[in-house]
């Protein structure tokens, strides 16, 4: 029973989740607890424990006699700071999971490959669903999520799961924006970053890694300043839900 109601909550934090980041409601909208329950068909209490965890993620915020409001999008400086939180714990990680490099490089490599799988499908479907971006952004987070798997510090692989819940706020941008352009660019930059760690040079793969963070900041707020301007011209259709290829 109580698994059966874990699953329940998961499985509408991801259907919320979904239509915040195909940003199917303005920021500032007012998220009704009982409205979203009504309209996924569960009861109120998973919709606000999903609220709970979404709150985290800085997706929806808690308004004072409001409730539950969708939160604006990341501007520039909040995405700067964001990855400069990134690289501080991402090199802190790599250079503790340097000290085993072979464990470390046979999970990179793994990690690599899947998702090298879920860009060839992407190119074999044409176009980049939500879906399909999903599963791009799961692997590669993981490619990341490796550093602190071989951190040995479970301290830092918590101050990441705070990091990578925020990162969802900048996916908000991207599934607005055309990310298939990223998609490439980021597996490309991982591939920089393995190639070092297959050689053992710790500060070859550090600056590869502190490159493709400064690129994923760069591609951020490109597309953050566009979907600015989309929305100062007031004639922009809303985000698209899918980008083609
Ligand atoms: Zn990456």
């Amino acid at each position: 029973m109580a698994v059966r109601r874990q699953v329940l909550r998961a499985e509408v934090e991801e259907l919320i989740l979904q239509r915040l980041l195909e940003s199917r409601w303005a920021p500032g909208s007012r998220l009704s607890i009982d409205g979203l329950a009504r309209d996924l068909e569960v009861s109120p209490t998973p919709v606000r424990e999903a609220m709970v965890s979404l709150e985290r993620s800085g997706l929806v915020e808690y308004v004072a006699l409001r409730g539950y409001v969708v939160a604006p999008m990341l501007d520039a400086a909040q995405m700067t700071e964001l990855l400069d939180a990134r690289k501080v714990v991402e090199s802190a990680a790599l250079a503790r999971a340097f000290e085993d490099v072979g464990t470390l490089l046979a999970d990179l490599e793994e990690a690599y490959a899947e998702h090298g799988d879920v860009i060839e499908r992407i190119e074999a479907a044409g176009e980049v669903t939500y879906e399909l971006l999903q599963e791009h952004f799961h692997a590669d987070w993981r490619f990341h999520q490796v550093l602190f798997d071989h951190a040995g510090n479970r301290y830092l692989s918590t101050m990441v799961d705070t990091v990578r819940a925020h990162t969802h706020r900048m996916r908000q941008t991207w599934v607005g924006g055309p990310p298939a352009l990223d998609i490439h660019e980021a597996y490309s930059e991982h591939g920089r970053i393995l190639e070092k760690v297959r050689r053992h040079h710790h500060d070859g793969a550090l600056q590869a890694l502190v490159e493709h963070l400064d690129a994923v900041l760069e591609r951020s707020t490109t597309l953050a300043e566009e979907s600015a301007e989309g929305e100062r011209g007031g004639s922009e259709e809303p985000a698209a839900q899918s980008v083609t290829v």
